[in-house]
């Protein structure tokens, strides 16, 4: 089951909007810090999911509990049907920068990754590529 699971995110690629994401809403952001919040010290993980070139919806993935590796473990509990424009997770250390685990999960779910951190205030999160690089994004309505 857990092969067939995998086996089937791979086909994701041929499901994404051609439509590249540049902006966020400013409320998903705010629900973004909040999470944070709440989560902190452990960290979260989500799938962020746009219409229209914007992030719109956001789903936590359940059963996340900080560790620095539940992001790739994770895969497992993506819906299968959903084509998420990208990833969230917390940095409870505040570094916003994706660690060697990141830069090998980003390529897997999407084009745009968030990485919010403590102390989880208005400016506090990036958005990456999946190779890592920075990731022009606006906060929109
Ligand atoms: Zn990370």
């Amino acid at each position: 089951m857990q092969r067939k699971t995998r086996r089937l995110i791979l086909f994701y690629p041929d499901n994404y909007p051609t439509m590249e994401i540049r902006g966020i809403k400013g409320e998903i952001l705010d629900l973004l810090m909040e999470l944070g919040r709440e989560s902190h010290p452990h960290e979260f993980v989500g799938l962020l999911c746009g219409n229209c070139g914007v992030i719109d919806e956001f789903n936590l993935l359940p059963g996340s509990e900080g560790r620095e590796e539940s992001a790739t473990l994770l895969l497992d509990m993506i819906p299968l049907g959903l084509s998420p424009a990208g990833s969230v997770h917390s940095h409870p250390n505040g570094v916003l920068y994706p660690s060697d685990q990141d830069l090998s999960f980003f390529p897997r779910v999407g084009r745009c990754h968030l990485i919010v951190g403590a102390p989880y205030l208005q400016e506090s999160w990036r958005a990456f590529r999946t190779d890592g690089r920075a990731y022009p994004l606006d906060v929109v309505g």
